[in-house]
C-alpha cells in the first residue's frame, strides 16, 4: 500500500518544493519505488525533476479534470528515478473548471486509488495556499510534511495550517494527520533560529524530525540543472540531510 503525504505550507519559498524532489530522489535512491506529483502551476517540482514543463501534452490538470488517466500523465525523472506526474501553468485553469465537478476536492485521491500498489511512498508538492488544488492534495494524503524556517513569524503561519488541517481531518479525510515538522534552511549560527527550533521541539515534541535541512547553496543550485539536490552533489551537506530525513520517513512509516 502506497503511503500519501502532501508538502504543505501556504507560505511560499519555505522549501517545499526542494522538500519534495530531495525526499523522492533519496527515497528512490533507497529503493522505494516513488511518485511525485506537482499541484503546483509553477511547476517547480516538475522542472526541479528534469521534466521540461512546456513541452507536457497531459499533466496534472488534465488528471483532475478527468481528461487524462494517471498512466498517461505519468513520466519517469531522468535525473531523479522517480515518476512525477509533472505540471504547468494549464493546472491554474483547474481551479476554476474544478469548482463545477463532483466530488472537486476526492479528485485527486479518486485517481490515484487504482495506483496504490504501485508505489511505497507518493509525495504531493502542494501550491503556497489553502486552495482547491491544496485540499485535493490533503483529501488524498494519510499525512502532512510540514517544511518550515525557524523564524519568528513561521510559528504564526502554522497555526493557520494546523487548523485547516484539523478541519479537513474532521470533514473530509479522517485519515489526515500530522506526521511531523522538518526544519530547513537552518543556520545553526542565528540565535533566534535556535530559540525557535527549541521552542518547536518544546511545543510539538517528537513531531518535530530529526533531520534539520541547513542553508546550502548546493540544494538551491540544482534546479537549474534539472536535478534534485541529493544527485547534483550528494556529499554537499543539503544533500547528506536529505538522505538522513528519507531514511527517518521511512522509519516512521513503520509506525503509523
Ligand atoms: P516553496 O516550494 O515552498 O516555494 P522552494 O523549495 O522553491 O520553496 O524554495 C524557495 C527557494 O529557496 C528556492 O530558490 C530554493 O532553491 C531555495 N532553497 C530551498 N531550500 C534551501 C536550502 N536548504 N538551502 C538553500 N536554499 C534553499
Ligand atoms: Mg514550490
Amino acid at each position: 500500500m502506497a503511503r500519501i503525504f502532501c508538502v504543505a505550507n501556504q507560505k511560499g519559498g519555505v522549501g517545499k518544493t526542494t522538500t519534495c524532489v530531495n525526499l523522492a530522489a533519496a527515497l528512490h535512491q533507497a529503493g522505494q519505488r516513488t511518485l511525485l506529483i506537482d499541484l503546483d502551476p509553477q511547476g517547480n517540482a516538475t522542472m526541479g525533476s528534469g521534466v521540461e514543463k512546456r513541452s507536457l501534452t497531459t499533466s496534472v490538470y488534465h488528471l483532475l479534470v478527468g481528461l487524462s488517466g494517471l498512466a498517461d500523465v505519468r513520466v519517469n525523472s531522468s535525473t531523479g528515478g522517480y515518476d512525477v506526474l509533472p505540471a504547468n501553468r494549464d493546472l491554474a485553469g483547474a481551479e476554476v473548471e474544478l469548482v463545477n465537478l463532483d466530488k472537486r476536492e476526492k479528485r485527486l485521491r479518486d485517481a490515484l486509488a487504482p495506483f496504490d500498489a504501485d508505489y511505497d511512498f507518493i509525495l504531493i508538492d502542494c501550491p503556497p495556499s489553502l486552495s482547491l488544488l491544496t485540499l485535493n492534495g490533503l483529501c488524498a494524503a494519510h499525512g502532512v510534511i510540514i517544511p518550515m524556517q525557524c523564524e519568528y513569524y513561521a510559528l504564526e503561519g502554522l497555526s493557520d495550517l494546523v487548523s485547516s488541517i484539523k478541519k479537513v481531518h474532521a470533514n473530509l479525510n479522517r485519515d489526515l494527520k500530522v506526521i511531523g515538522l522538518l526544519r530547513v534552511m537552518f543556520d545553526p549560527r542565528v540565535t533566534l533560529q535556535q530559540q525557535v527550533s527549541a521552542q518547536l521541539e518544546g511545543h510539538f515534541g517528537d513531531k518535530v524530525f530529526t533531520a534539520i535541512v541547513p542553508r546550502n547553496v548546493r540544494l538551491a543550485e540544482a534546479p537549474s540543472h534539472g536535478m534534485p539536490g541529493v544527485v547534483f552533489d550528494k556529499s554537499a551537506k543539503g544533500a547528506q540531510a536529505y538522505m538522513a530525513f528519507a531514511a527517518e520517513m521511512i522509519e516512521r512509516v513503520k509506525t503509523l
